[in-house]
């Protein structure tokens, strides 16, 4: 029976040389380098003199011209030109090929470790290699060279030491990119560890540029050695094309005019260099998908539930049930974001929420209210510098503020996943959509493998209306609303119990949205999910969700059931955004926009946030922030003007729970 990992090798390999064989340059670089490398390897057999021995060379065979006896003529020794070019051939590419792997190596390693960790570490480490960088690699060389054994294993490890500062600096670079990628951010959501990270998604985007990279190295190092030798400091007992220009022009080639003796050797270099750029060129259009031009291929039907032209379900009337149990309840959060020697940026204070089992709830709010931070907030995602400061968060029993970085890996994607806002970015467009679904799975059920796996990425696939056929096809090959859907059955990989939608129709044209929106509802019913569904639009609020939360300047305006922030809204803020609502029932009303931007949440304004834009603010607002106040059952509003009905109103009861032990 075949071994699953070698044929899985094996088929890569295959599609591999499938795409790579349609690029031409690559081929041609390739062929170049196999006949050079052919030429290398099997010397003894082609060469046909011996260069080595100096039997029956007279005077009369010093530079000789070409001929049928030697075809490229002959050197200062008299030895044959064509001889030695093929022997030096295996000299060269020796010292280019083990230099630029030693260079390749410490260079990506150093560039990687210092891209993705980061802080101290990077700082030596790029500190290190700057100070490599501003040191002249070839004086050096020549210093270190001359100081030891001429011999070609010193001349291999000078190069390769001094020769990995530029390739250190690109992968940094690269990394710093990729790490700030939202599919690495997806990748660390579903329990990815940072190996794990390293290996599938910043290695594979960092490849094509090493490789690219690579093939300078080769070439700078073969241009070092030649200029080693050239000088004279080559190893006296190794022939390279830089040891015959030496010899060339400093035993007369050029005052004789054996231009043969020179341009030999000069040739066998740039074919290495050419043939070198051709095939990185080639492996650079294979391995970076992204650069194949997708725009002109053929458009393939996607998605099997085509636009119905529809207009969504109304929902209203099937509210979940008050008496359903609580699944998820942030509980007086606060999220900071820390910045040395500045003041705190308090991008969440004081939200608190419940999520029922079923439940929909919106989350509405400008862009900048805090909506995307308090998401990532409640699954531990935040950035370096985002804090949560306050508060708790209950899922079930877990406090999720307290638990281990490992416990909470083991929620994430499990019980809680997230949709990540703009599908293309969360999805590495260097591997295929069906291998990034198989990739949350097994990162959760390890057991899951070959077949089973395989068939649990088509039900997912499927279930989100997206054909098998499309599984090993990569993202930039998919139409947006179906990465949005890939998006979907990756979060659904793991049966969680609450989905976070993070704006998951955003960029998406009105069809599509329908499409997607509609999906995520019948899911929710099919599967019974709890969604968080993160939204500018009010009318999808009002058709898909049981309760909103609306968001200003990083508190909480007001919470309730839809019914209610529809029909009866409290908080001014939530008053304006409805101004702002079409009302097919009232189409003379006239539609008005709040004047004015949220505030920048590290320049908040004294009193209450919305002050400076609100209606109907007074004195107090200006100085005194208003406090969440419980207006009815399950209804919460911040907004002094409440507070002056106090008959009406009461402060919230807090549900405070035990931490399990
Ligand atoms: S507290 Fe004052 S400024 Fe703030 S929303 Fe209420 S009325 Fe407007």
């Amino acid at each position: 029976m075949p071994d699953p990992a070698t044929s899985s090798t094996t088929s890569r390999f295959m599609d591999f040389w499938r795409v790579f064989r349609r690029n031409r340059m690559g081929i041609a670089g390739l062929v170049m380098l196999v006949v050079i490398v052919f030429v290398a390897v099997f010397a003894d057999i082609i060469a046909p003199y011996d260069v080595k021995s100096s039997v029956d060379v007279t005077t009369a065979d010093i530079y000789k011209p070409p001929s049928a006896e030697h075809w490229l003529g002959t050197d200062d020794a008299g030895k044959d030109v064509f001889s030695n070019f093929i022997f030096g051939a295996r000299v060269s590419l020796i010292v280019g090929f083990f230099a630029a792997f030693i260079s390749i190596v410490i260079g990506g390693v150093l560039g990687i470790v210092a891209g993705f960790f980061g802080g101290r570490l990077e700082n030596i480490l790029m500190r290190f290699t700057d100070i490599m960088l501003v040191i002249p690699d070839l004086p050096l060389m020549v210093v270190i060279v001359a100081l030891t054994k001429p011999s070609l294993l010193n001349i291999i490890f000078v190069i390769g030491l001094l020769g990995w500062t530029t390739t250190a600096r690109i992968v940094r670079s690269q990394t710093l990119a990729v790490k700030s990628r939202k599919f690495v951010l997806r990748a660390r959501a579903i329990g990815a560890g940072r190996g794990h990270i390293i290996r599938h998604h910043i290695l594979p985007l960092v490849m094509p540029i090493l490789v690219v990279n690579a093939v300078l190295v080769v070439s700078l190092a073969i241009l070092n050695e030649s200029t080693l030798s050239f000088l004279g400091l080559g190893d006296p007992t190794a022939l390279s094309w830089g040891q015959m220009l030496n010899y060339a022009f400093g035993r007369g080639a050029m005052s004789t005019g054996a231009w043969w003796a020179l341009v030999t050797p000069g040739f066998g270099i740039v074919w290495v260099v050419l043939g070198l750029t051709l095939f990185g060129h080639g492996l650079e259009q294979v391995l970076n998908p992204r650069l194949e031009t997708h725009h002109l291929m053929k458009p393939r039907p996607i998605v099997k539930n085509e636009a119905t032209g529809q207009p969504l379900r109304h929902s209203t009337g099937e509210r979940v049930a008050l008496d359903k149990p609580i699944l998820l309840q942030a509980d007086s959060l606060s999220i900071s974001y820390i910045n040395d020697g500045k003041p705190a940026a308090r991008a969440v204070e004081n939200v608190s929420f419940t999520l029922r089992e079923g439940e929909l709830m919106g989350l509405v709010g400008e862009s900048g209210c805090g909506k995307t931070t308090l998401m990532l907030g409640l699954l531990r995602l935040l950035p370096a510098a985002g804090q949560i400061v306050n508060g708790e968060v209950w899922f079930g029993e877990k406090e999720l503020t307290a638990l281990t970085d490992e416990e909470m890996e083991d929620v994430r994607w499990k019980g809680i996943s997230i949709i990540f806002q703009g599908a293309m970015n969360a999805l590495n467009p260097v591997r295929t959509v069906g291998d990034q679904i198989a990739e949350a799975i097994v990162k959760h059920d390890a057991t899951m493998k070959g077949d089973v796996l395989n068939a649990r990425v088509v039900e997912l696939l499927d279930l989100v209306g997206i054909s098998s056929d499309h599984k090993e096809h990569y993202p930039h090959q998919y139409s947006g609303g179906m990465r949005q859907r890939a998006m979907i059955a990756m979060a659904l990989a793991c049966n969680p119990q609450v989905v976070i939608a993070d704006e998951p129709t955003t960029a998406l044209d009105v069809m599509i949205q329908a499409q997607v929106l509609e999906l995520l509802d019948s899911l929710r019913k099919k599967l019974g999910l709890s969604i968080i569904f993160v939204t500018h639009d009010l009318g999808v609020v009002a058709e898909m969700c049981d309760s909103v939360l609306v968001m200003y300047g990083g508190v909480l305006a007001e919470y309730s059931d839809v019914d209610t922030i529809y029909n009866n809204p409290r908080h001014p803020y939530t008053q304006e955004l409805l101004k702002a609502f079409p009302d097919l029932t009232h189409p003379e009303k006239r539609l008005t926009s709040i004047p004015g931007y949220p505030p920048k949440l590290d320049e908040l304004p004294a009193g209450c946030r919305f002050a400076p834009r609100c209606p109907l603010a007074f004195d107090r607002c200006r100085v005194e922030e208003p406090q969440v106040l419980s207006v009815a059952e399950r209804h919460m509003a911040s907004c002094h003007l409440l507070e002056e009905k106090k008959s009406e109103i009461q402060r919230p009861q807090k549900q405070r729970r035990k931490k399990s032990s």
